[in-house]
This record gives structure tokens, sequence and C-alpha cells, in this order.
């Protein structure tokens, strides 16, 4: 049987469209570099609008929302900012679901994206038609998903929640006496369901850059770091769970790294978190979790492929045509606020961070 027959269609015309995006922009030298992010720079101010980066995307273009006003985070709080900025049109770099929250919460703004091609292995192992069966399955269950899905899938759910505000939200569901559908990473469901004790039913998805975090060739780091703490992201898989120090959100692996008294970090997540990584810990070790090893199937590099695809390239030319709009249905989109709402509000009561995502 060959390769391809294994890929589902769906995936493997995402994999053709990284190819086709990534090609055309081949290596800029450094006064191409500068000169693209001059011409950025212009376009943000004449067009009245703000980059918005997420922090898995590439270094220049997180430098570059910094230098220009905007903002760096993850998903919910990018589309937060994007909801308290005056800027008629917000420039999304980060995957397609992203782009859909900041619309979703800013319905009159302009939304764009350097490519609509970069998407998400969580938002594409969950479609809509499937995970309405799955759903209709268990009618007596609440439904609650995660931020990394599409806009239909959240239409349909009764809370969003993010890896920060997942464990508490789960526990206020319980303490209603009601049992739980999960969707769409199973990683995240197991750990925040060993957590809770929560009766909760889990959609099978997994990011392909958090599940390619190897135990074994973690442990073999860790003896040679005595000393480092490990911090995870929760996506990843249960083996290197166990053998964290710390499992939190990207907003709250950069909080505990600051506050931690140990020198050296050993970091499960996407390797984009390392650049405002070190700008928080500047004179601390910051060590990749491997993901290479005896144990890999193959050689992965912990950085998300889609959020690979926002280049300066692309996001220069998508404000200069001003194409890559990001359009979501209007009732579709009523229906989505609906949760995320419920989820926002409950966060505010609680004193909890919206931040968390992959
Ligand atoms: S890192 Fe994983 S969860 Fe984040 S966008 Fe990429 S595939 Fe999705």
């Amino acid at each position: 049987m060959s390769i391809a027959k294994t890929i589902p269609q769906q995936l493997q015309t995402n994999i053709d469209n990284i190819i086709n995006d990534i090609i055309p922009n081949p290596w800029l030298t450094k006064i191409e570099r500068v000169s693209y992010t001059n011409k950025i720079r212009d376009l943000l101010q004449q067009r009245d609008a703000v980059l918005i980066a997420h922090y898995y995307v590439n270094d220049e273009l997180q430098a570059l929302a910094d230098k220009t006003g905007g903002y760096v985070s993850d998903s919910l709080d990018m589309a937060n900012f994007g909801v308290q900025h005056d800027a008629k049109i917000l420039v999304i770099c980060g995957v397609r679901f992203m782009g859909e929250t900041a619309k979703i919460l800013s319905p009159e703004k302009t939304v764009i994206m350097p490519t609509l091609n970069a998407e998400c292995s969580l938002d594409l192992g969950c479609p809509i038609d499937e995970f309405s069966r799955f759903c209709n399955e268990y009618p007596d269950r609440e439904v609650v998903v995660y931020a990394n899905t599409s806009v239909e899938v959240k239409a349909i759910a009764d809370w969003i929640v993010t890896s920060s505000n997942a464990i508490q939200i789960i526990e206020n569901i319980m303490a209603q006496g009601k049992k739980i559908i999960w969707g769409p990473d199973r990683h995240l469901g197991r750990y925040i369901k060993n957590k809770t004790g929560a009766d909760m039913i889990l959609w099978q998805g997994h990011c392909v850059v958090h599940d390619e975090f190897k135990s074994h060739e973690l442990e073999q780091l860790m003896k040679k770091y005595p000393d480092a703490e490990v911090l995870a992201h929760p996506e990843s898989p249960e083996a290197i769970i166990s053998r964290a120090d710390f499992v939190g959100s990207t907003k709250q692996i950069i909080n505990v790294g600051k506050s931690s008294p140990a020198n050296t970090l050993i970091i499960a997540t996407d390797q984009g978190l390392f650049y405002k990584m070190s700008q928080a810990v500047p004179e601390k070790l910051l060590i990749p979790a491997p993901t290479g090893g005896k144990s890999a199937t193959c050689k992965s590099c912990a950085h998300c492929p889609w959020m690979a695809m926002n280049t300066l390239s692309n996001l220069y030319e998508t404000l200069r045509d001003m194409t890559n709009i990001i359009e979501v249905n209007e009732r579709t989109r009523q229906q989505a606020l609906l949760p995320l709402n419920r989820m926002i509000n409950f966060s505010y009561e609680q004193g909890i961070s919206i931040a968390g995502d992959a």
C-alpha cells in the first residue's frame, strides 16, 4: 500500500497546500527582510491595521508585531486584544481557527491572514459532520470543546475552553451533576479527566507537534540536566505529562519559567515559544523537549508546519492586496459566540485568565 493511500484526503490536500505555500518563498536575504519589514510597517499604518501574532509563528513575525504596536499571545488572548484595539483591520499571524475566533469576537472588523491554508491538526481532525454525529449519540451530555476548533464546531458546543481555564470550567459543569463530551484533543481531555475525575467521553484528536515528544529521550535529557525543570503543555502525551514539573498553557509556561528557581528549563511545546521565553528569562538555559531519537517515527522538530506557513512575504502580499479575508457565516458566528461568551464571562467572574491554546 502506498503511503499516499493511508493519508486522509483532507490532510493530503493540506500537505499539498503547505508545499505550494512554502516553495514559492525561498529564503530571504537580509536586505529583503528589511525591505519587507519596512513595507509591512508602512502598510499597517496606511490601512489602519494591527499585527497580532501567535507564540508559535516565526520569530521575525513575533518581533514585527511587538515593534509595530501589535501583540503576541495565544488564540483567545489574540482575539481579545483585537476586540480592544482601535484598528479597523486585524492581521492574524497564526492558523485559520485563530482568524475565525478573532472574527467571532470582532464582526465589524476586517480580519486577514498571511495564508488561509494554515490549519491545525486538531481542527482538521474534528470535522463538523462527524463531531455532530458523535455528540448526537450522547444527547444528555454537555459538549465542551477546546479553542482549537472550527467556528462550526464551536457553534454546536455548550462551552469553549482554553488550556488555562479548562479544569475550572469542567469542575463547574461537574458541580451541576452533568456529564461531558470533550473534543478534540485526547491528551488534554485525558489530563483534565484525570485531574477532575469528571465523566468525560473523549474525541480522539491530537496535535501533530505535541504528539511527537518522546518520553525515553526526555528521561535521558533529564539525567543529563538533573537540576532542570520540565515544563509541558497539556497537549503532550501522558508519558511526558507524568514526567513534567509543571503542566500548563503557553502563557503559564512563560510565567512559571520566570518564577522557577531552576536555571535550566526543558520545554515541551512548540519551539516558537522560545522567542518570548528567552525574552522573559534571558539568563536561563532553555532546552526543547526531544521529538527525535530512537523511538521517533520520523525526524521532527517541535515546530508546527502550519504556523511556519506565515512568512514576511505572504504577510506583505496579504496586506498589499487585502486578500485572505476571513469570512464567517453570521448565523454560525452568533451561535459560536454564545459558548465563547459563556467561557469569557465565567473566567472573568472567577478571576481566571482566558489565555491558553496550542
Ligand atoms: S501546534 Fe498543534 S495545536 Fe497548535 S496549531 Fe499546530 S497543529 Fe494545531
